[in-house]
């Protein structure tokens, strides 16, 4: 009998042939958007193909019945009526759709040295020297003075153009290969390069007045129009496999579209629940959960009270016993085992790459600061599913004690008075512009989301 406790290796026991499969369909949800409004239109895209139907559309729920939210455009929950009334609480798995990225700002447009640059400020924790050289895309929403609407996106990988910003050659380095790597690279000079050819009138030569006349030719944009717009700058590549054997998948914006698509595939396979089960896909976790589309808003609740609504007997108190009732699964990523950088991590407490979905019992900073700390009933509950369903499952904490650390949406859902623990995929790079999961983790997640979606946790 064996009575120590270690962490297997998912894929020797793995059907690689559906992990694969899936990882296939992961990356075609990658390459469908960049930005948290283009990735919502996909998500919400598949789920209308599968059935799910506006909230506002129905007259009533009953068991069974597929339907959706929209939070302006960036954010969705979706929602599959259980058996069992609302009120006895339902099964939710959140996950976020932001990455961090680099936002244009209000007025942009500026020339300098013959080249028309975008002003940008980053979104997000990144690390700045990361977001230089490589090629970038621009996506985003301009709303003109007559109303019009133009989405925006330029540049990706199919496109024959992309953006960039410079670094500075190492023959002439010298003064910035002496800073620390945090300020090596200032966020005021994190400027895109957008266009080089200029306008010339009277001997005189405006790059700037170039990119203008070319905006008001091509798209019937204003400069006036970018100070309400919101583009974004993010890597222009697709997503790859990665590694000889192809057992990994590089992309932009994995934290946290890889928690975000398992979510989504396990609510799509979820016909009549015991408890209704609920995917929330949230907009803002990078900078705080702030805002009408992140997950400290009134979004959330207000759309569980309209589903009691729509079950017949709508109460304020029976709301707050939905609520209460309930378990969430903050559907996160977490920091993968990282041998080159061993030294920040706390080997016998982190999860590695390979070894399946990782649960955290908590998160936080220096004492587990900002962490909502799960107890080790629900920690046990949760243990409890993935084994009866055998899935490959590991625990860690975010590097080792004092190295830094973290916060997800599990903080807020735990606020709302809903046991709440945090579970997801284990990344490598996590915030670089290619973040790297293993396609084991991201199939082992779909496949507890799942189980999780099909339980039934008394509280
Ligand atoms: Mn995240
Ligand atoms: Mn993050």
């Amino acid at each position: 009998m064996n009575i120590g406790y270690k962490n297997l290796n998912g894929w020797t026991k793995a059907d690689h042939d559906s992990v694969f499969e899936f990882a296939d369909s992961y990356k075609e949800f990658l390459n469908s958007g960049k930005s948290e409004r283009e990735i919502i239109v996909a998500a919400l895209e598949i789920a209308k193909n599968e059935g799910f139907v506006p909230l506002s559309e129905k007259a009533s729920l009953t068991p069974g019945d597929k339907v959706y939210e929209l939070n302006r455009n960036k954010g969705l929950m979706l929602a599959v009526i259980g058996k069992q009334h609302l009120s006895k609480g339902f099964n939710l798995v959140g996950a976020h759709v932001d990455s961090p990225r680099l936002d244009a700002k209000q007025n942009p447009l500026y020339e300098d040295g013959g080249i028309a640059f975008m002003k940008t400020h980053y979104y997000g924790g990144i690390k700045k020297y990361q977001w230089t050289t490589i090629p970038l895309c621009l996506s985003g929403l301009i709303i003109k003075k007559d109303g019009t609407h133009i989405h925006v996106c330029l540049g990706g990988e199919d496109d024959d153009f992309c953006f960039t910003i410079s670094d500075l050659l190492p023959h002439l380095a010298g003064e910035q290969m002496g800073k620390t790597l945090g300020n090596g690279i200032e966020g005021e000079s994190l400027n895109v390069i957008f266009a080089g050819i200029p306008f010339v009138e009277d001997d005189k030569e405006d790059v700037k007045k170039a990119v203008l006349i070319l905006l008001r030719d091509n798209y019937g944009i204003e400069e006036e129009d970018f100070l309400s717009a919101e583009l974004e700058f993010a890597p222009a590549f697709k997503a790859k496999d990665v590694g000889l054997d192809r057992s990994f998948i590089g992309s932009y914006a994995q934290d946290d579209r890889v928690c975000s698509y398992a979510a989504l595939q396990a609510i799509l396979g979820i016909t009549i629940p015991e408890k209704t089960a609920i995917c929330l896909l949230v907009d803002k976790e990078e900078i705080g959960s702030m805002g009408v589309t992140g997950m400290q808003s009134r979004f959330f609740e207000n759309s569980v009270a309209e589903m009691i609504n729509l079950s017949g007997d709508y109460s304020e108190l029976l709301l707050r016993r939905a609520v209460s009732n309930s378990v969430c699964l903050s559907a996160d990523v977490c920091a993968a085992y990282d041998p080159n950088y061993a030294s920040a991590f706390e080997k016998q407490n982190t999860p590695f790459a390979g070894c399946g979905i990782c649960i955290m019992k908590y998160t936080g900073a220096r004492g587990k600061s900002g962490s909502s700390d799960a107890s080790a009933e629900l920690m046990s509950a949760i243990v409890r599913i993935m084994n009866d369903a055998d899935v490959c499952w590991q625990t860690g904490e975010l590097g080792k004690v004092d190295g830094g650390g973290g916060g997800t949406i599990a903080q807020y859902t735990a606020n709302l008075d809903m046991d709440t623990i945090d579970a997801g995929v284990p990344v490598i790079s996590m915030h670089s512009p290619f973040e790297t999961v293993s396609k084991l983790d991201l199939y082992e997640t779909y496949r507890a989301y799942t189980a999780f979606y099909k339980s039934n946790i008394e509280r």
